[in-house]
């Protein structure tokens, strides 16, 4: 189940992506900015601002959740009574073809930028490995890169099956404290690491994103531990990437009727950020960047 097909992408990955984006993860990282993707069910979101009162909602609902999306099943009868787009359904089965085809419209793009798929989520691989696997076949096939953007915790076969067909894969290392791992993201980091060297072992092309989160991790102890991580277990990868916290996605939150777990953090300065990146270089990591 998708959410999302987000054209022109030029921050996940090499080139000019189309970044699909799947529903479902087993991490409940505070400062997520896809809360939408979390749940691997179908979901409503109900933007309070149009909504005139008019009850329309509330008249066709058979499980009286108009207003409480914990009862809700999403079944998008609400979506249809209301006449002021207050409703929409966030979720969709799409079939393998039409995901395909939606994909390769960009190929002239991909093609020039040396770009192409990235899947996202979400985690993707936590999702139906036969669909995901069948999909990456067909765009092999296709000649068209595709890359898996993934925080690493899911079973490592999951991420073995899909090497064959994978160009790069995004890792993300939140944190390397296994109690602040939990404290923020809800699931220990051990899984994460060992599936990290146990990738990087078979050659695969590895792209690290380190989130970093003014008030959680955007400090010298964290980049250092990171470098220790890598340099320690002889990580091979192409690229670091720095990405500072943003906090775009909190209106998301009430769309869905979730509260906001992520009030505390906040954006770090482009200087911070200079000196992270400066510390990481000077700590002997290479191709390190902000974004
Ligand atoms: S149908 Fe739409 S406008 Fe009317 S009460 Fe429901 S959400 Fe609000
Ligand atoms: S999606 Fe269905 S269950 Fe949910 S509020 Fe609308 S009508 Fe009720």
């Amino acid at each position: 189940m998708i959410t999302d097909i987000q054209k022109f992408s030029i921050h996940d990955g090499k080139g000019t992506r189309t970044t699909v984006f799947f529903k479902g993860c087993p991490l409940r990282c505070k400062w997520c900015h896809n809360p939408e993707t979390q749940n691997y069910k179908r979901q409503l979101y109900f933007y309070k601002d149009r909504c005139r009162g008019c009850n329309s909602c509330q008249e066709v609902c058979k499980h009286q959740a108009a207003f409480f999306t914990q009862k809700c099943v999403a079944c998008g009868e609400c979506v249809t009574a209301c006449n002021y787009s207050a409703r929409k359904i966030c979720g969709r089965d799409i079939g393998i073809d039409e995901l395909v085809s939606e994909i390769m419209k960009d190929e002239p793009f991909y093609e020039a930028s040396g770009g192409g798929v990235t899947l996202s989520g979400g985690e993707v691989l936590s999702t139906d490995m036969d669909y995901l696997l069948k999909l990456m076949q067909e765009l092999y096939k296709n000649g068209i890169s595709v890359n898996i953007d993934t925080c690493g915790y899911v079973p490592f076969d999951r991420i073995e099956k899909v090497i064959p067909y994978t160009d790069t894969f995004l890792y993300d290392i939140k944190l390397t404290d296994s109690e602040e791992h939990i404290r923020y993201t809800g699931t220990d980091n051990k899984l994460i690491i060992e599936n990290l060297i146990k990738l990087s072992k078979l050659n695969a092309n590895i792209w690290i994103r380190l989130p970093i989160i003014g008030g959680a991790n955007d400090n010298e102890g964290h980049v250092n531990s990171v470098a220790e991580l890598l340099k320690g277990n002889e990580i091979s990868y192409s690229r670091i990437s720095l990405l500072p916290y943003h906090n775009t996605g909190s209106s998301k939150y009430e769309l869905i009727g979730y509260k906001y777990p992520g009030n505390d953090f906040y954006t770090p300065k482009e200087e911070d950020m200079e000196l992270l990146k400066d510390r990481m270089t000077e700590l002997g990591l290479v191709n390190v960047y902000i974004g």
